[in-house]
């Protein structure tokens, strides 16, 4: 059986217990990844530390260098890492393509770091002074990540992180580790000296030991909520810079000039697209009259039937099945759980066989009608192929439901209203806001984060944010004084 290692120093490291990774579409096991602990994070972080002054006094246009050559070794061994992502998560071959150029945009943008990390100055603040900002690396910074994206994820953070000048260690999601260790390896045919990468696996032992170690200077993590929430307290309280990304619940509007057809395309997508397990997912459709409900749930209907599902790595499907045994019975909860609450289940994707994958952890798309707001259906992230449409009688009814609930990840209006949709925007307590938009994921040089419990932290992910949370702001103001002057001693605060 496959053994998947950690990667330090630029070397593989066969250290640890071993955990099982499965094929979801198949239910068997394919490999078992290393997982790391104490002992073994302490080595990663000692290697990243010892790279770190040589990496920070390399130019900047040098490391962007090893960017450049990193996008196209990403490009040239795209269908090497899709197939493991496809493998490992389930998801589509399609999708995970998407999920991997969504990824190598931000490789792009991290070329552009000299540019990003041009300081401000300013000649003749006072007399013969000038002062400037610099932004410096912070050190060893690290990343967590989870199972729903283990390309692109990643590549939020550690291509920024290190352009600035830092050392990285990634801890990727232990469900589906290879496709992040591929692409995190590649780093060192691109060109990165040994040290500057390190990759650990492993579970909260592996991710405590981060949060512990006084050389860990940064930690980005992106998951579930309880755990974000842990992480940033655990983190700051040690003195370190963190940022950490959570759960979501994502609602999409629709106004009674929607352009119904084309929005039920696209909320096809956002809510079934990787079996509803991405964090930008659309998991509540709020219709703004039941003339609107009843018209999008007769659309919807028929489409969620023709889905096409199977196992990820078989071209042309819809949708793969879902992580993992655990959480495909931890849907089926949530699902009975809507329908003892009360809710219509108009469509029960329970139970489906894919022939040739009877042990896969396959569900079929469902949709639940007349969801209220008490039901944990809709309080909960449930992170699966299950749709709540719940009815309001207006706009402010459905931005006042919006605002109430605990995440503030994404959100979107299908309207033909300019006006509807500018109050939206303006009033709507979430970060990420589409219009006629289903999945309002910022391009890489704008940045991403939600609001509320969706986020913890002052700085998003990626794009600008990263540049100023993977560095730290210095300002250096000097003087040379002419040399026959005399200053004498100045005891007031300076002031012009
Ligand atoms: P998760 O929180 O279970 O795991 C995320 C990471 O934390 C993994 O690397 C995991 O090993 C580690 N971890 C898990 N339990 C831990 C513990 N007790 N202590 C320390 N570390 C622990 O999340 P997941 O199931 O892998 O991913 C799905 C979640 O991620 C969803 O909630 C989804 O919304 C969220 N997510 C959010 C974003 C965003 O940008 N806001 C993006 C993608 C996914």
């Amino acid at each position: 059986m496959r053994k998947i290692g950690h990667l330090i120093n630029g070397e593989q490291v066969l250290q640890g217990e071993l955990l099982d990774v499965f094929n979801p579409s198949t239910g068997q096991v394919t490999s078992r990844v290393c997982m790391g602990d104490e002992a073994l994070v302490a080595q990663a972080v000692a290697a990243a530390k010892a790279a770190f002054s040589a990496w920070r006094d390399t130019p900047p246009a040098k490391r962007a260098r090893v960017m450049f050559r990193f996008k196209q070794l990403l490009e040239e061994r795209a269908d090497d890492i899709c197939a493991l992502i496809s493998e490992e998560h389930g998801k589509t071959l399609e999708d995970a393509r998407g999920e991997l150029l969504r990824g190598i945009e931000n490789v792009e943008y991290a070329c552009g770091v000299p540019e990003l990390l041009k300081g401000d100055y300013t000649r003749n603040v006072g007399p013969n002074i000038d002062a400037w900002s610099d932004f410096q690396p912070l050190g060893v910074v690290a990343g967590i990540t989870p199972f729903n994206f283990p390309a692109m994820v990643p590549l939020w953070m550690y291509p920024m992180a290190i352009a600035c000048g830092n050392c990285f260690i990634l801890k990727p999601s232990e469900k589906d580790p290879s496709s992040s260790l591929l692409v995190a390896a590649l780093l060192k045919e691109a060109g990165l000296p040994d040290g500057v990468m390190g990759v650990v696996h492993g579970g909260k032992a592996a991710v405590d030991a981060l949060l512990n170690h006084k050389q860990v200077k940064g930690i980005s993590f992106v998951g579930s909520t309880p755990i974000a929430e842990y992480i940033y307290a655990r983190g700051t309280a040690n003195g370190k810079r963190v940022q950490a990304l959570g759960g979501a619940k994502n609602h999409a509007v629709f106004m009674p000039d929607a352009d119904l057809d084309n929005a039920v395309n696209a909320l096809m997508g956002a809510a079934y697209g990787s079996c509803g397990e991405r964090c930008m997912a659309i998991s509540v459709a709020v219709c703004v009259g039941d003339a609107v409900a009843d018209a999008l749930i007769a659309k919807l209907e028929p489409e969620i039937h023709a889905l096409k599902i199977g196992p990820g790595t078989q071209r042309g499907l819809d949708m793969g099945p879902v992580i993992s045994r655990e959480q495909l019975t931890r849907i089926e909860g949530y699902i009975q759980a809507g329908v003892e609450q009360g809710a219509e289940l108009t469509v029960d994707g329970r139970g489906l066989q894919v022939p040739g994958h009877e042990q896969g952890y396959f569900l079929g798309g469902c949709l639940f009608d007349r969801v209220t707001p008490e039901m944990s259906i809709y309080r909960e992230e449930i992170f699966g192929p299950v749709l709540c449409v719940v009815r309001v009688a207006s706009l402010e009814a459905a931005i006042e439901l919006i605002n109430a609930h605990e995440y503030g990840n994404g959100t979107c209006i299908f309207t033909r209203d300019g006006e509807a949709a500018r109050l939206f925007g303006d009033e709507i307590e979430v970060g990420m806001v589409g219009i006629n938009v289903p999945l309002p994921v910022p391009v890489s040089y704008h940045s991403f984060g939600g609001w509320k419990r969706s986020l913890f932290g002052d700085l998003s992910a990626y794009g600008p944010d990263s540049v100023r949370f993977y560095t730290r702001r210095k300002t250096i103001t000097q003087k040379w004084p002419e040399r026959a002057s005399h200053e004498a001693s100045q005891f007031a605060f300076p002031s012009l």
